[in-house]
């Protein structure tokens, strides 16, 4: 018996002698909460289609929890314990929200308790109880149809987890939500990881930020690579599928470019000026290996425009050589100079705080001249 709620070894699916899935093997264990990224037509939609039984696989297998699933029907599949959130909301329109879950609470235990003797007391969710995690107990009387967007996905994420699934699966979530619905999808999500092995498909890379722990990237059928948000960022390949060309920067350029720019982006911007500090002096410094300098001006741009979140805390471990974090320090300080008017604490300063922390350098690198003298 397997430990994994779900492993999968190499799965091939064809559609007239396309191969959608490509020889792809993934594993996970119970209790995680993945993201799955990649771009469009990487197999994802057909990935979950397989998982529930929508769709036979031409060659591999299968398991969800030790079992192999293939040739089991959809609806059984279901009954083990594979829940599945559609991109579009289905909700009944016409119900109150506490109508809809109390019918998906009651959808489980009438055709699977009440079926197989099952006491349904313990694993049983109230419908107060699930109000509460979805946070539409305000709304619990209204009908349905006069929900925003968001909060439909989260009363169908809800109705989802009222028939107590053990594994999770919810494709492109966020799709055309607010920020705001996001953020609260996301929270939803998070909570719902505490408890629940879920799998998320997912194109907003804010959204996969807020919630990833580890990511996997599918691209043309198979995995691409797998790791923490920090590790796809700056691995090469996926630059490459993103940006649609093989990037000329190492994945230690990279991590460069985004400690400088996260430090820019403290405040939630990265300002003309700022840009112009980044772009200007790393094209420089980058160039060499025979690349056209605007040519890297704009690929440094291009990457800058995905976004930049980075972790301060182990730049010693990820950025090696001191002459790396010298000129990140450098670039850094570059920055902050640039708000000197403004009161601080600013929140470059902050940011640049941390980072010295994280830098480690010797005192006598640090200094800011504050006065601009
Ligand atoms: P994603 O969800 O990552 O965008 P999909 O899994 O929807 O990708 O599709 C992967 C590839 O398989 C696409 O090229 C798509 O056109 C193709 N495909 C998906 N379903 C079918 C189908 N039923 N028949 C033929 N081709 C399909
Ligand atoms: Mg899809």
């Amino acid at each position: 018996m397997t430990s994994k709620i779900l492993e999968i070894q190499d799965l091939t699916v064809s559609f007239d002698g396309f191969r959608a899935l490509n020889h792809l093997t993934f594993s996970m264990n119970p209790g995680e909460l993945r993201v799955i990224i990649g771009p469009n037509g990487a197999g994802k939609t057909t990935f979950l289609d397989v998982i529930t039984g929508k769709v036979q696989p031409t060659e591999g297998r299968v398991l969800f929890q030790g079992k192999d699933i293939r040739k089991i029907p959809e609806y059984r599949i279901a009954r083990l314990g594979v829940g599945r959130k559609f991109q579009t909301p289905r909700v009944y329109l016409n119900l109150t929200v506490a109508e809809n879950l109390d019918l998906a609470v009651n959808r489980k235990k009438s055709v699977w308790g009440t079926l197989m003797g099952q006491a349904t007391g313990a694993e049983q969710r109230s419908v107060g109880g699930l109000l509460e995690t979805i946070g539409l107990t305000p709304k619990a009387h209204l009908a349905a149809a006069l929900l925003s967007h968001g909060e439909k996905q989260r009363l169908e994420i809800g109705m989802l987890v009222a028939q107590s699934p053990t594994l999770l699966l919810v494709d492109e979530p966020v799709a055309g939500l607010t920020d705001e619905e996001t953020e609260n999808v996301g929270d939803l999500l998070l909570a719902l990881a505490e408890s629940h092995s879920i799998i998320v498909i997912e194109h907003d890379m804010e959204f996969v930020r807020q919630i990833a722990r580890k990511v996997t990237v599918l691209h043309q059928g198979s995995v691409l690579c797998e790791g923490n948000m920090d590790q796809i960022q700056n691995d090469p390949k996926v630059i490459e599928v993103y940006l649609g060309e093989a990037p000329s920067l190492s994945p230690q350029q990279f991590k460069i470019l985004r400690t400088v720019a996260a430090v820019a982006a403290a405040d939630g911007k990265i300002s003309e000026t700022e840009m112009a500090i980044i772009l200007d002096n790393l094209s420089q410094v980058f160039k060499g290996s025979g690349s056209d300098p605007q040519h890297l001006r704009q690929e440094l741009q291009d990457y800058l425009l995905q976004g930049v979140e980075v972790d301060f805390a182990n730049l010693t471990e990820e950025i090696p050589k001191q002459e790396d974090r010298e000129l990140v320090l450098r670039l850094s300080q570059e920055i902050v100079a640039v708000h000197r008017q403004e009161p601080e604490p600013f929140w470059e300063w902050q940011a640049y705080q941390e980072l010295l922390r994280g830098l480690n350098l010797p005192i006598t690198a640090i200094s800011v001249d504050e006065d601009g003298d």
